[in-house]
C-alpha cells in the first residue's frame, strides 16, 4: 500500500540513502543489533518525519527489526519523491510527494494512522493530533510514540496537563544527544547550507538578524558569525539575551532590527516574530527565511496582503513588491528554510538523534505495559540511552575519554570530605 509521485525514480532514492548510511555509524550498528533481537516483531510503526535520504534509513532500520512501516512526511517541501519511490521498492508503506496541497497532506498523515499503529514517531504532532481528533478508536492499540521535535513537545506537554494525551509519548528532542547537537550544530549548518544554496550570495559583511537565541538560535548565529556576517539577536527572554551579549551578539527589538537587516532568520517556535511593522521598516532587498517548526513565524501572508506584486524572484524565493517601490524576498514560503531548500540537518547529525528515535522506540515496545501504568503520559529519553548513543557516539569516531576511579566517583558523591 502507498501513494507516491513516482515509482521509477528509486534508483537516484536508493543512492541518496546509500550514501547517508555509509555516514550513519551509529544507525548502521543499531541495524546490526535489530536484525538479530527483531523488537519490533510484529510491531506496526507510524512514522511522520521529513521524507529525505536519513529519516528514510531510519525507516529501513526499524522495519529491519521487524516493524511493519507506514510513512508520511512532515512538511510537504521537504519530501523527497526518489527517496519515497526508493522506500516503495524495498517494500516499505509511504504515503507521500513533494508539494502535496494541505489536503493531499492531511489524506497522507490519515492514511498512515488509519494503518493502526502501535508505536508512533512524530515530528511536531501531526500523527498524535490526528488519532487523537480523527482515529480515537485507534488509541487502545498504541504502546507510544516518540516525538521529534521542541514545538511538537511543548504541545504534548501542554495535552498531558490537560490529561487529554491517551497513550505515553517519549520526549526525544530533549534528550541531550538531540538537542545538544540538532538544534544547535544541525541547525547551525544546515539553516546557511539553506540560505547559501538558494540565494547564491555572499554572508560576509551582512547583517544578520537571528530571531530567538534557543538552541537553534545559538547555532544559527554561531555559524552566521562564523561566514563573517554582523548578527542581531532578538529574544524575548532577558537571559537568553544575556547570553546573546555575552557571545558577543548585538541585541536589540525587532522593530529596530527590521531597519538594519539584510537577511533574517526567525527560529522562535512563536508566532508573528515578523509582520508588518516589520516589513514596513526594511531596506529594499531585505531576505526572510524561517527555521522554526510552522511557516507562522514571518507572517507571509500578511505580506502577501501589502505587497503590490508578487513574483518568483528566483527558484524558491518569492519576491513581494511594495507601494513604495521596496523588494523583500521569503525563502521556501516561510517553510523551514533547511528542508524546504535544502536537505536538512547532515548524516551525522541525525544519526544521533535517530538514534535516539530508534533505541526509544524499541525501549517503548518493552515496557510499554509499565508506561501505561503511569499517570503522566511524557517519558523523558532515559539516561542509559542517551549515554549508550553518546558512547557508541565516541567510539566510531575514535574519540575516548576518562573513567572515573572509585576514588573519585566516591569523592564526587560525598559532602564530607
Ligand atoms: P528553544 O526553546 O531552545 O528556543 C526558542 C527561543 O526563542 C527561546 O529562547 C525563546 O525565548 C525565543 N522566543 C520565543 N518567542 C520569541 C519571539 N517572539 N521573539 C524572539 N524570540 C522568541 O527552542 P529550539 O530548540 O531552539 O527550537 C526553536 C524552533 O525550531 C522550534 O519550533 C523547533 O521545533 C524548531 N526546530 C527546527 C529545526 C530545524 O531543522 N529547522 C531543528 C530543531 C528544532
Ligand atoms: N512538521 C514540522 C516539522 C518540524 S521540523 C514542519 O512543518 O516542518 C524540526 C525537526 O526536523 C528537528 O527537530 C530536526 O530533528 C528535524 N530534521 C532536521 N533535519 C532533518 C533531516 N535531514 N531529516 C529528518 N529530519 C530532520
Amino acid at each position: 500500500m502507498s501513494e507516491i509521485r513516482d515509482p521509477s525514480l528509486w534508483e537516484s532514492g536508493k543512492r541518496k540513502i546509500d550514501w547517508v548510511r555509509r555516514n550513519m555509524s551509529l544507525l548502521r550498528s543499531i541495524e546490526e543489533d535489530f536484525i538479530k533481537e527483531q523488537p519490533f516483531k510484529g510491531v506496526k510503526v507510524a512514522l511522520s518525519i521529513h521524507l529525505e535520504a536519513k529519516t528514510a534509513y531510519l525507516c529501513k532500520v526499524l522495519a529491519a527489526g521487524g516493524a511493519e512501516m507506514y510513512i508520511t512526511g512532515s512538511n510537504p517541501l521537504s519530501t523527497q519523491d526518489d527517496v519515497a519511490a526508493a522506500l516503495v521498492h524495498d517494500g516499505l508503506n509511504v504515503f507521500a510527494w513533494h508539494g502535496s496541497t494541505p489536503d493531499e497532506y492531511n489524506r497522507h498523515i490519515a492514511a498512515v494512522v488509519s494503518a493502526g499503529p502501535n508505536v508512533i514517531i512524530d515530528d511536531g504532532g501531526d500523527l498524535v493530533n490526528m488519532i487523537h481528533n480523527e482515529y480515537p478508536e485507534l488509541i487502545s492499540s498504541v504502546y507510544g510514540g516518540c516525538e521529534e521535535t521542541t514545538t511538537g513537545i511543548i504541545r504534548l506537554i501542554a495535552m498531558n496537563k490537560a490529561k487529554e494525551l491517551k497513550f505515553p509519548m517519549v520526549l526525544v528532542n530533549n534528550a541531550r544527544c538531540k538537542y545538544l547537537f540538532d538544534n544547535r550544530y544541525g541547525t547551525g549548518q544546515s539553516v546557511w547550507d539553506g540560505i547559501n544554496r538558494t540565494t547564491n550570495l555572499i554572508v560576509a559583511g551582512k547583517n544578520v538578524v537571528v530571531a530567538g537565541y534557543g538552541w537553534c538560535g545559538k547555532g544559527v548565529a554561531m555559524r552566521a558569525k562564523g561566514l563573517g556576517a554582523k548578527v542581531i539577536v532578538t529574544e524575548i527572554d532577558p537571559v537568553k539575551a544575556i547570553e546573546a551579549v555575552m557571545d558577543g551578539f548585538t541585541v536589540m527589538k525587532m522593530e529596530d532590527a527590521a531597519k538594519r537587516g539584510d537577511l533574517f532568520v526567525t527560529v522562535t517556535g512563536c508566532k508573528d516574530v515578523i509582520t508588518e511593522k516589520a516589513f514596513n521598516n526594511m531596506k529594499s532587498g531585505a531576505i526572510l527565511c524561517n527555521a522554526g517548526h510552522f511557516d507562522c513565524e514571518v507572517d507571509v501572508a500578511g505580506l502577501k496582503k501589502i505587497a503590490v506584486e508578487e513574483y518568483e524572484a528566483r527558484n524558491n524565493i518569492q519576491g513581494y513588491r511594495m507601494a513604495d517601490g521596496r523588494e523583500l524576498f521569503v525563502i521556501g514560503e516561510g517553510r523551514l528554510v533547511n528542508l524546504a531548500a535544502g536537505d536538512g540537518h547532515p548524516a551525522e547529525i541525525m544519526d544521533m538523534s535517530f538514534a535516539i528515535q530508534a533505541l526509544s522506540a524499541a525501549y517503548i515496545v518493552k515496557e510499554h505495559n509499565a508506561m501505561a501504568d503511569e499517570e503522566s503520559k511524557v517519558f523523558y529519553v532515559p539516561e542509559e540511552i542517551d549515554n549508550e548513543v553518546a558512547q557508541r557516539k565516541l567510539r566510531f569516531w575514535g574519540f575516548e575519554i576518562d573513567k572515573l576511579t572509585d576514588e573519585q566517583e566516591k569523592y564526587l558523591n560525598s559532602w564530607q570530605v
